[in-house]
């Protein structure tokens, strides 16, 4: 079950099932269904930076609502978003993540030009996609293919499918950013397995898993405001909500 046209009605927050670093995420009276709340709290550089920005929780819940329709819509990605049942909370179908995070690049940027020695900006020709163990502990460590298949992280089926499936988010987050004066230097996306088994993008997409750089004066508006301690943190988050559902609240 996902997409629009099959929402859930009427349902009850269960039990907290599991903390993240920018979301809860509760049981609901579906088996089927989970509730994700999202936080006001930031981290960077694994956690070793901790802060609050004011407004993230209920900003990048319609953020990633928005973009996750966009990938549905234009992209043909099918996502684990059902619905949102009240600001900065969502309705999403309960998926097993992959453990598999798939970062897409089309500038070098923060640990990647670090990794390499080459300026931040650098364009990447082609795209770059990049597979990451999902492990807080471990610093979510790059892998590749006959890694991630040797460690039984996915299969190469399951790789394959993650690449198209990351390329055409890609395409379509990038077309709807581009849209409104934003360039989408790179992002993380996670996807999970629904009860059936099918392959649903799930997490977030928003400022805090995304670098986005105004086309008009090259600043970032994400994350890299609070990681670099570059100020205007909540106006940044405000202003890519502005420009994706201007005159929606908040
Ligand atoms: N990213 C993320 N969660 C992570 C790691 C990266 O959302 O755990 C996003 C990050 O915001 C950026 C992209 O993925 O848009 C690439 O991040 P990078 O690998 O350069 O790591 P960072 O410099 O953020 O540590």
């Amino acid at each position: 079950m996902s997409g629009a046209g099959q929402e859930p009605q009427g349902l009850r927050k269960g039990p907290l099932r599991y903390e993240g670093k920018a979301k809860r995420v509760y049981e609901t009276d579906r088996p089927d269904v989970h509730w994700v709340v999202y936080k006001d709290d930031a981290t960077a550089f694994n956690a070793r930076k901790r802060g609050t920005i004011a407004g993230k929780g209920i900003v990048n819940e319609a953020i990633s609502a928005h973009l996750m329709r966009i990938v549905q819509e234009r992209g043909g990605v099918s996502t684990h978003y059902l619905s949102t049942p009240a600001p900065g909370e969502q309705w999403v179908t309960a998926v097993d993540i992959v453990p598999v995070e798939v970062i897409v690049r089309h500038r070098a940027a923060g640990s990647f030009a670090a990794r390499y020695g080459v300026a931040a900006g650098r364009p990447l020709e082609p795209t770059v996609i990049e597979w990451c163990l999902k492990s807080d502990e471990l610093g979510d460590p790059p892998m590749n293919d006959a890694t991630a298949v040797a460690l039984g992280f996915a299969s190469d089926a399951r790789l394959a499918e993650l690449r198209d499936a990351a390329h055409a988010v890609d395409a379509a987050v990038a077309g709807r950013f581009d849209e409104v004066g934003l360039e989408l230097v790179d992002f993380k996306v996670e996807f999970g397995t629904d009860a059936s088994g099918t392959l649903l993008l799930a997490d977030e997409i928003s400022p805090d898993t995304c670098r986005l750089w105004d086309r008009a004066s090259g600043e970032p508006l994400d994350k890299d405001r609070f990681r670099q301690d570059l100020g205007g943190v909540e106006e940044a988050y405000r202003e890519v909500h502005r420009r994706l559902l201007e005159g929606a609240s908040p």
